[in-house]
């Protein structure tokens, strides 16, 4: 066990040793447990951003803590070169779970959005018979699916790409929530796959319109085109419902998971979809020597088994209705704009008259609540979905003190 460090100690040996490729909150995080952390010195705070979604089961969940050490002391990791006897109980686990045929089991978000970028292409050549190489992958402006090359060739943030050339080629950007654009688009031949975020979390919460998924996928099968979800962030319960997909009754031919997959644990991601498509890879040709790990294996269908026994999705529906309810009341000269679905918001601010995002957040952090800018005025509001209905007031009434203090 490492000795303990003061937050000021933590903070100046991340700057000094650790990469710069991070502008953190100034607060030290050394404990969790449900919507709690602390820091080192003790001061307790509300975790408002969940780790990006990633610890919707709460932080250390004793179920997930229980299995994760059992495991840990059995059998961690076997490659892919074996078979391990976690592996099977989890695939079939979750692909009834989601009505796929198959899964493909990764690790962190980026690797499996890469996963579906490559059975997309696989599919398209073997399958829709597109010339090699001339595949085309739609995905939408505001776009955020990781940080690998690849991943940022199709990102139309500067922040992102700028520097890091040659991009991939093989993306085409549309308008988000737009038939219109995305049917044009998908007149083209060699049009693969549409990779869309069913919620643009990064962005800072973009909401489609109702029906837009739904319109959108119709106009994907009519065309022989993948519909591909990216439920890193929205999924698992996070909006409401266990896909941010079912709002819109959508089934994606090609479905990614991360995050709450492992409930923060440690990164599991996974990618689902027929064998039709899942089929068109081989022994060989993709795979990570981590991906489908037995510690992985245990704690993702804990994880999953508890979002379901805990009904998250309805105390996200819940609780999510409230906080926006709350949060359209305290809307004004700061507060513009109060967006989102669940536990999945944004507030938007205003930033025009010297407040800024960032100082509202430093203020949150004093009152007992962490949250985080994004984009410059907008602030996302995700705290684990284990949150009860007594803890939420605590937190509106934070926001309400601090808002008029500021
Ligand atoms: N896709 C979406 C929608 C995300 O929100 C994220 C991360 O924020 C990713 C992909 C990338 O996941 P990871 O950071 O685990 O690579």
């Amino acid at each position: 066990m490492q000795a303990k460090i003061s937050s000021k100690h933590a903070r100046e040996l991340e700057i000094k040793y650790g990469a710069h490729n991070y502008h953190p909150l100034p607060v030290v995080l050394s404990r969790g447990e449900g919507v709690f952390l602390w820091d080192p010195e003790g001061r307790r705070y509300y975790d408002f951003l969940s780790s990006y979604s990633a610890v919707n089961q709460g932080h250390c969940h004793p179920r997930l803590v229980e299995v994760m050490r059992e495991q840990a002391a059995t059998l961690t990791l076997t490659s892919r070169a074996f078979y391990n006897d976690r592996l099977g109980p989890f695939a079939e686990y979750i692909t009834t779970m989601f009505g796929y045929d198959k899964v493909l089991p990764m690790n962190t978000g980026a690797e499996a959005v890469e996963t579906a970028i490559k059975l997309c292409r696989k599919w398209a050549y073997e399958i829709k018979g597109i010339e090699d190489n001339k595949a085309e992958i739609l995905v939408c402006s505001g776009n955020f699916h990781g940080r690998t090359t690849t991943i940022i060739s199709f990102s139309d943030d500067r922040e992102n790409y700028e520097g890091f050339g040659p991009l991939t080629p093989g993306f085409r950007i549309i308008p988000y929530n737009d038939l219109l654009a995305l049917e044009e688009a998908l007149a083209h031949p060699n049009v693969a796959g549409f990779m869309v975020e069913p919620i643009q979390g990064e962005a800072g919460v973009r909401v489609p319109d109702d029906g837009y998924l739904a319109a959108a996928a119709a106009l994907c099968r009519e065309k022989e085109v993948l519909f591909i979800a990216d439920e890193i962030q929205t999924g698992l319960a996070r909006t409401g419902k266990m896909l941010a997909c079912d709002y819109d009754n959508v089934r994606p031919d090609i479905l990614i998971l991360g995050k709450a997959l492992s409930g923060g644990m440690m990164p599991v991601s996974a990618v689902l979809a027929d064998d039709e498509i899942m089929l068109t890879i081989n022994p060989g040709e993709h795979g990570s020597t981590f991906g489908g790990n037995p510690l992985g294996s245990v704690v993702a269908m804990e994880a999953l088994q508890i979002i379901l026994d805990e009904k998250l999705a309805e105390n996200a529906f819940r609780l999510g209705e409230y906080l926006r309810t709350e949060l359209r009341n305290m809307a004004g000269s700061f507060i513009k704009e109060v967006r989102g679905k669940g536990l999945l918001n944004a507030i938007v601010v205003d930033c025009e008259q010297g407040k800024s995002a960032w100082d509202f957040c430093l203020d949150l952090r004093d009152n007992g609540l962490l949250a985080k800018p994004t984009h410059g005025d907008k602030i996302r509001f995700a705290p684990p979905l284990i949150i009860n209905e007594e803890q939420m007031e605590e937190c509106v009434a934070i926001i309400k003190k601090t808002i008029e203090n500021f």
